[in-house]
């Protein structure tokens, strides 16, 4: 604090600081500017592009459908061109809320009035992979890229964890003519976001394809072969699978080193109030590293869906520029597998009455989950007009 009781950030110049070059902190910037912030923004990305969009990583750019350039949020030039430092290559290694001020790998130094941190996320390391040389994990363009370049020789693939990235790079393995086969710990995947009676279609649209899809396997142990590199995954049963390439996609874990490492409160993410504030003072977070009140449901939640983080980066945004704006509170995210759009919104999980429209067996339906009278949740499969209009029903219910 200053001497007179004010926070030191107010004796910086107006500068909000963004860490974390991903959708949150990429349209946190814009939205400043299109609210009218006056002051200095500074994006910075320890990644060495600027924003892009992540969800084509599993589908389109493992098929090779589209060049990374087109997944970019903008052109590289606009940033600048409206008034937004982009840094891209360069960590944020420190974060000190006494001084306001933060520091770059290479011991540059930068103040702020405003802080957020949209660091996201990081796939969960797979305890059974540890020390096995090549097992892959996909978050960034970069392993993408080194996915997509495994699956050119279209070996066997083993695919740990049937959660919606896993079986999106089943799909897309399968699409190019590799053998796939998705371990999956449940009982059924995707069993966090859908009930038995939409996953269990999905399970059978996977296999139709060639996609083979074990569940209830706890994997024990994973070796690599030392002169023919492929591995062998072995479960505790005593199955195991063959394959080329391993992918572990068994979750995600928030990216919160810099605000644990400063104090603030962080328990599955950096907790926030439904405004994005931090334990913090003039400190923000937003995006898949932001742990927020669930203020419809009860309880925390900690979003990993792209519409969310972006929103949650324009809430926070708006709020900053002056307009105190509470982060959406009916979060919505979809998945591409096989052609199948699955779309999903508010909590299907906290569902104990069900309207169904269509036939679920087809992968052609939309159900409405309700509690007590009350939509929680919606979800869809091949049908987004009528999940539009079903998020709208879901919306009104909320007010
Ligand atoms: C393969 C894949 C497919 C997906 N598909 C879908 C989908 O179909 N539908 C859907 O709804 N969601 C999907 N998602 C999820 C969605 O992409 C994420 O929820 C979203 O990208 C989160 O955005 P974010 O800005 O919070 O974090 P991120 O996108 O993770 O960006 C955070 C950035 O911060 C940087 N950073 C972290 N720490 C520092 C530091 N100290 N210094 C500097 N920079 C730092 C990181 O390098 C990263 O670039 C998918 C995700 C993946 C990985």
């Amino acid at each position: 604090m200053s001497d007179r009781g004010r926070p030191a950030r107010f004796a910086q110049p107006e500068h909000t600081v963004i860490v974390g070059a991903g959708v949150a902190g990429g349209t946190a910037a814009l939205t400043l500017r299109s609210e009218g912030y006056q002051g200095r923004i500074t994006l910075i990305g320890a990644e060495p592009h600027g924003p892009y969009r992540r969800p084509p990583l599993s589908k389109e750019v493992l098929r090779g459908t589209v060049k990374s350039e087109r997944i970019r949020l903008k052109p590289d030039a606009y940033w600048g061109e409206h008034g937004i430092e982009l840094r891209t290559g360069t960590s944020v290694t420190s974060l000190d809320t006494d001084t306001a001020t933060i520091a770059l790998a290479g011991g540059e130094t930068l103040g702020y009035r405003t802080l957020i941190l949209a660091t996201g996320s990081n796939p969960r390391e797979l305890r059974e992979a540890v020390g096995v040389p090549g097992v892959h994990y996909l978050r960034s363009l970069h392993s993408a890229t080194a996915l997509a370049a495994a699956l050119a020789d279209h070996g066997a693939v083993t695919v740990i964890g049937g959660g919606l990235v896993g079986l999106e790079i089943a799909a897309s393995a399968r699409a190019l003519g590799c053998p796939v086969s998705v371990l999956e710990a449940a009982d059924r995947p995707m069993s966090r976001v859908l009930p038995a009676w939409l996953a269990d279609p999905l399970s059978a649209l996977h296999w139709s394809r060639g996609v083979e899809i074990h569940t209830g396997v706890a994997v024990q142990r994973i070796e690599r072969h030392p002169r023919r590199g492929d591995y062998t995954v072995s479960a505790s049963d005593g199955r195991a699978w063959n394959a080329a390439t391993v992918v572990a996609a068994v979750g995600t874990v928030p990216e919160t080193a810099l605000a644990s490492a400063a104090g603030l409160l962080v328990a599955d993410g950096i907790v926030v109030d439904e405004y994005g504030r931090t334990s913090a003072s003039g400190v923000f977070a937003a995006g898949d590293a932001a742990n927020l009140p669930d203020t419809l449901h009860g309880g925390r939640h900690r979003g990993e869906h792209w519409n969310e983080a972006m929103e949650q980066g324009a809430a926070v945004a708006k709020t900053i520029a002056g307009t105190l704006t509470p982060y959406p509170r009916l979060p919505w995210s979809w998945s591409d597998q096989h052609g199948v759009t699955i779309q999903v919104c508010g909590r299907p999980d906290l569902g104990t009455e069900y309207e169904v429209h269509g036939d679920p067996g087809a992968c052609d339906a939309s159900v409405v989950f309700r509690r007590r009278d009350r939509v929680v949740g919606v979800a869809a499969m091949n049908r987004p007009a009528e999940f539009r209009a079903l998020r709208q029903l879901a919306l009104a219910a909320q007010r």
